[in-house]
């Protein structure tokens, strides 16, 4: 019997989308490896966000909450829900592959000597252990993994899973955050973005490069930002346009920025170069706009439209109004 744990991601008092996707998916691991569902919540003044956690099927959530733990600091929390697991022995960890998930799983796994597999595409239950898919070589080859540890860690990307609630107790057991020996403290946050829609949360993106030009140049960041509004979208870019500081690094989509899976990804003025398509070729629908006819974008591509992206995005952002009006 396998109890599968979900490990909450909390950002503004709320608990993040990719924590309720992995709760939906959670509850089918857990039938299938004979175990129960039940979550891990850390932080200050998050003991209500057991409930909501109940209410996508955790039987039994394990809360710390303390104003210690009101900053995320990677060393402490993962030695406080590595404790927590050499008590409890959950036979599965779900994380999400976010920047968060990204810190936390292999320090995690290291202290557990568990077995990790990172930023998952797929995720099933044979034999009552844990196998999942994960992307390899910028996501060229497909991986099948399985665990030899008791403990089984798996990082997962987020938007692959649809979050549906499922009752759950959601019982609350508390227990002591033992952080140990913290070497460092947060002593302030700035944050970016705003009231930006996150990149790795976002279910449409609108995605420039290079063919965006300068913005001192023109206007196509602007057409751009105009259709990731109609759409309710957020924006990203490519490596060339963050390197010129036409965009913030946070909106970077690669290899070296983040990997993103949305249900619709349009790409204006981007090649296409590996390390580009590594961030995002896992998008359920991707729409290229590229002027060049050869550019490696369109073989990856659902719908391809060959013109310039000033002329075509524009005219996609009036359709759009239209069809969504
Ligand atoms: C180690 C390493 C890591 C990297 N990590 C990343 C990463 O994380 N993310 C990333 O994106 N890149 C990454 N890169 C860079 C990557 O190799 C490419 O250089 C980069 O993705 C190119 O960006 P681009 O497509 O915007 O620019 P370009 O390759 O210059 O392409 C611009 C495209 O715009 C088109 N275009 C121009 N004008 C118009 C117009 N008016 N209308 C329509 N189309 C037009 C052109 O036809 C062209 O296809 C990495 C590189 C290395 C070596």
């Amino acid at each position: 019997m396998a109890n599968v744990w979900v490990i909450a991601e909390v950002k503004e008092g709320k608990l993040k989308k990719v924590t309720t996707e992995l709760l939906t998916k959670g509850r089918d691991l857990a039938a299938k490896a004979g175990g129960q569902l039940e979550g891990v919540l850390l932080g200050s003044g998050v003991e209500a966000l057991a409930a909501d956690m109940g209410k996508f099927g955790a039987a039994k959530v394990h809360v710390a909450d303390s104003a210690a733990l009101k900053d995320y600091v990677g060393e402490a929390f993962a030695s406080a829900i590595a404790k927590l697991a050499e008590a409890e022995k959950p036979g599965i960890i779900l994380i999400g592959a976010s920047v968060y998930g990204k810190d936390l799983a292999p320090r995690l796994a290291a202290k557990l000597g568990a077995g990790l597999a990172s930023d998952c595409t797929d995720l099933g239950v044979d034999g009552g252990k844990l196998t999942v898919v994960r992307p390899m070589y910028a996501g060229k080859a497909l991986a099948s993994v399985t665990f030899k540890t008791d403990i089984q860690i798996a990082s997962v990307r987020p938007n692959l899973f649809a979050a549906e609630e499922g009752a759950g107790a959601g019982a609350v057991a508390k227990f002591d955050a033992d952080c140990g020996d913290v070497k460092v403290s947060v002593q302030g946050q700035q944050m970016s973005g705003g009231d930006k829609i996150e990149l790795t949360e976002a279910a449409i993106i609108v995605a420039g490069g290079r063919g965006c030009k300068d913005p001192k140049e023109g206007n196509a960041w602007q057409l751009l930002e105009d259709l990731a509004k109609t759409l309710n979208a957020a924006v990203g870019a490519s490596r060339a346009a963050v390197d010129a500081g036409w965009r913030g690094h946070d909106e970077q989509v690669g290899q070296t920025g983040k990997v993103v899976n949305p249900t619709l990804y349009i790409a204006a003025g981007i090649s296409g170069a590996i390390q580009h398509l590594a961030g995002m070729s896992s998008s359920k629908c991707i729409v290229a706009v590229n002027k060049d006819p050869e550019a490696p974008i369109f073989g990856v591509a659902d719908y391809g439209i060959v013109g310039d992206l000033n002329t075509v995005l524009p005219i996609m952002n009036d359709e759009f109004k239209k069809l969504l009006a």
